[in-house]
């Protein structure tokens, strides 16, 4: 049996534990500690470094014993600000912040669903399968931890990421990948009213550019969206500088390739148009995934809510998470709601009744194949 006040403790206990990204150690300390005694191996990566904070990601092993191939459960460690000094407060079956800052409960629900799920599987010797926990800081960074994910540490094939609102029974099956783009453009700067034929204008250039984009909803997949633009000063000046932002978002591999290079070529026809000069940087930030109803990653779920009596809800989301990059390194996973709403802000809360069901359903997925 879930251990329903052992759980909240466990949640109350971690909310006071300071997480902000790139300052995950107290956290990953206290945390690696409770894999230990749940007779896990940590390690941990050199993520803390490469993003300029004071942890990595940490990879736990925890063997079990039903046999087969390890099966892969993840969280991010830390939260958003405002987040020092947080203090859980519990009033009629929910938890919420005591003070004005977040909750942490994105991602402490799913962190202490696994924990108490693994440890109630334990203590009742219910076989489960082998398991690997993988859990990544700076998450909301836009992902910047599992960046640097070491792949080569991870053998699970199929993975369940325990980070998104709502109660427990919806997974996210399909989400987009991303690309940003930085265009900026070089034009000739010139006196705007004696010799303005001279003159080239970035801004005009940037104009024509992003005129000639296709913007917001591209089609049923696929988003593009200009973020920022920046240049000029005087008007007697003939711009000679502007900058664009821009991001593509599909959920088809080849529709975000064929995106970008549409928004490349209309900035570059517009300078050429011009005559000013464009340089385009780029970044695929995460790759889509999509996971086919019939994969036993989602079947399993559904029967595993079904025994619960939790209603399922398998949706697409606009978002990117941690299970874009598990995706990109060949692992099948679905992003799981843990009970947590009202994210990101100082109304964040959950009922306890979505805790211990996110917890009795993480121990149905790790007992059975
Ligand atoms: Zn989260």
């Amino acid at each position: 049996m879930i251990n329903e006040q052992r759980l909240v403790q466990l949640f109350c206990d971690l909310v006071t534990i300071d997480s902000p990204s790139r300052s995950e150690r107290d956290m990953a300390d206290h945390v690696k500690s409770l894999l230990l005694d749940l007779g896990g191996q940590v390690e941990e990566d050199t993520a803390g470094q490469a993003i300029g904070g004071n942890c990595g990601n940490l990879y736990a092993q925890l063997p079990g014993q039903l046999p087969g191939e390890p099966l892969l459960l993840s969280v991010h460690l830390d939260t958003v600000e405002p987040s020092r000094g947080k203090q859980a407060m519990v009033c009629d079956g929910i938890i919420r912040s005591a003070g004005g800052t977040i909750l942490g409960a994105d991602d402490l629900a799913g962190l202490t669903a696994i924990l108490e799920a693994v440890r109630s599987a334990d203590e009742q010797a219910i076989p489960r399968r082998s398991l690997e926990i993988l859990l990544t800081v700076a998450e909301e960074q836009h992902l910047l931890g599992s960046h640097h994910l070491e792949p080569w540490r991870l053998k699970s094939r199929e993975a369940y990421v325990l980070d998104t609102s709502g109660a427990p029974g919806l997974a996210v099956l399909q989400a987009p990948g991303h690309i940003g783009l930085v265009f900026e453009i070089y034009g000739q700067a010139a006196h705007a009213g004696i010799a303005a034929e001279t003159g080239i204008s970035a801004i005009r250039t940037a104009a024509l550019g992003i005129a000639a984009m296709r913007l917001g909803r591209v089609d049923d997949v696929s988003t593009a969206n200009i973020g920022r633009i920046e240049g000029g000063g005087e008007t007697n000046v003939v711009a000679d500088y502007c900058r664009v932002t821009a991001e593509c978002r599909s959920l088809d591999l080849a529709s975000l390739r064929t995106l970008a290079d549409e928004l490349r070529a209309a900035m570059n026809q517009a300078a050429e148009q011009t005559g000013a000069r464009v340089v385009i940087h780029e970044k695929q930030s995460y790759q889509p995934y999509q996971v086919e109803r019939d994969h036993p990653v989602v079947s399993r779920f559904v029967s595993a809510c079904d025994q619960l009596g939790l209603p399922v809800r398998l949706v697409a989301t606009g978002g990117g998470s941690d299970n874009n990059v598990l995706a990109l390194h060949g692992i099948t996973g679905i992003v799981l709601s843990c009970g947590m709403s009202k994210v990101h802000s100082s109304q964040e809360e959950i009922s306890i009744r979505d805790l211990t069901d996110t917890a009795r359903l993480v121990k149905l997925l790790i007992c059975s194949w």
